[in-house]
């Protein structure tokens, strides 16, 4: 199978891991020259059904930014507090990554 950049692509079994938890391997391409990744879309649909039915699917959220003080509140919706095992009272790590992006960290002891 031809690649979009013209190189050639090879199967290959990929490792699928939605939001850092693997669902598996899946036969899929690999490009020799660009390194592109990418399954057919049997294989897509296949693996969005894994990743819905294990809630590993959709956790991206927008929100508004709050005010409490003199700090601002970024809101955690509950399916994803519930993905990351966060709750009231949990410690986290905030820090910059950059100008527009930030990392929280929950620390676990
Ligand atoms: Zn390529």
């Amino acid at each position: 199978m031809k690649c979009v950049c013209g190189g050639e692509a090879e199967r290959v079994k990929l490792e699928v891991k939605p939001y850092g938890v693997s669902i598996g391997y899946y036969p899929g391409y690999r490009c020799n020259k660009c390194g592109e990744e990418w399954f057919d879309e049997k294989t897509a649909e296949d693996i969005e059904q894994k990743a819905k039915k294990l809630g590993l699917f959709g956790l991206e959220t927008k929100g508004k930014v709050g005010v409490a003080g003199n700090s601002l509140v970024v809101r955690v919706p509950k399916h994803v507090a519930k993905f990351l095992g966060l709750k009231k009272g949990s410690i986290v790590r905030v820090e910059p990554e950059g100008k527009d992006k930030i990392i929280v960290e929950i620390t676990r002891h």
